[in-house]
């Protein structure tokens, strides 16, 4: 018998990894709603993939909170409830410390705001992107530590597909608003992984 874990154990760290992250953001949505958008590039393709961002938010609480996905479940096995446990603890760090990083120059979209400043310090340094890269180290670890094949890549897909949709436009709206200040920032830093890519 392969040694398995009570798939409850999955869905109290799901539910606490959802209200950390809401936690960690509304702080920073409320702020930010006092800031003025001085330019706003959400389109289609943004208003599209906001929504399925929320729709993947929500569908593993639906997987907690309902038996209608119990049909795609599958054993939680510890190995990799672990790591996805330590992958969400990693993920839900960067994520605030990249919020305290950008401050009031965030946005859910992409959007540039009144008085926006390039940051390059903190986690900046490292990356230019390290609040997608905590996204897609929190999905992963959704992935491994919710057993269930839809509710649990869910997130990830979706990030996956956001990160790679955005990463071309975003540059191209900061570039445009900083000019040679981010040349010079994107000709020292990487993308998501610091070195690497
Ligand atoms: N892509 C970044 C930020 C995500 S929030 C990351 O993954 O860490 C999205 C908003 O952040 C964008 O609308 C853009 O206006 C802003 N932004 C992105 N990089 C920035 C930077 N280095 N300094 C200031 N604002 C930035």
């Amino acid at each position: 018998m392969t040694p398995g874990l009570e798939p409850w154990i999955a869905r109290v760290a799901v539910v606490l990894a959802s209200i950390v992250m809401v936690g960690i953001r509304a702080p920073h949505g409320h702020r930010s709603r006092g800031v003025r958008v001085a330019k706003s590039l959400k389109g289609t393709l943004e208003i599209v993939l906001l929504s399925l961002a929320w729709v993947s938010f929500f569908l593993p609480l639906f997987w907690v909170a309902t038996p209608w996905l119990a049909f795609a479940d599958y054993p939680l096995h510890p190995a990799p409830f672990a790591i996805g446990l330590l992958a969400y603890g990693l993920g839900l760090w960067l994520f605030h410390r990249t919020h305290a990083d950008l401050g009031t120059n965030w946005s859910i979209t992409l959007e540039m705001r009144e008085q926006h400043q390039l940051i390059t310090r903190g986690t900046y340094r490292l990356a230019r992107h390290p609040m997608y890269t905590a996204f897609l180290i929190y999905s992963a670890g959704q992935a491994l530590a919710l057993p269930n094949w839809l509710a649990g890549p869910s997130y990830l897909v979706v990030m996956a597909l956001l990160v790679a949709l955005r990463l071309g436009p975003e540059e191209r709206m900061l570039r445009a608003h900083f000019g040679p200040e981010y040349d010079a920032y994107a000709a020292r830093t990487k993308r998501l992984i610091p070195g690497v890519w």
